[in-house]
């Protein structure tokens, strides 16, 4: 746990969030100022910088990040009506919370392009 990670102290229970999901490996909490009218965080427990940090050991875990986005959106009744999954990785691609998390986004038409 990194002492100064925002989403570190949300999985340590020291930060309050409006958790959806919670298993060894990841918890899923709303986004603090959402985008959509659905918009969860998927947030590996380990404190892992970004997408970019993660090593080949840790392939398994990036595949059931991606898996439990799918569940995730079912779970938030948004999977039939489709929705949008989004990494920001880094300087470049707009993270701003240094601890690698996967948007859920749904629940109305996304409109925007990529970049
Ligand atoms: P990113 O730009 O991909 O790093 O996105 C970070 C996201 O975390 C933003 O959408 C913020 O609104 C969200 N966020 C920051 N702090 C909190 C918090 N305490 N609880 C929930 N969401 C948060
Ligand atoms: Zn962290």
């Amino acid at each position: 746990m990194n002492e100064e990670c925002v989403f570190c102290r949300i999985v340590a229970g020291e930060l309050h969030s409006d958790m959806v999901y919670q298993d060894k490996d990841f918890v899923a909490f709303r986004d603090i100022s959402p985008q959509a009218p659905k918009h969860v965080l998927v947030v590996p427990r380990a404190h892992i910088k970004s997408l970019a940090d993660l090593t080949e050991a840790q392939e398994g875990l990036a595949g059931r990040l991606l898996f439990l986005a799918k569940k995730l959106a079912e779970k938030e009744g948004i999977s039939a009506n489709g929705y949008r999954v989004v990494i920001n990785c880094g300087s470049d691609g707009g993270q701003v919370v240094p601890h690698l998390h996967l948007h859920l986004l749904g629940g109305r038409k996304l409109s925007g392009r990529l970049g």
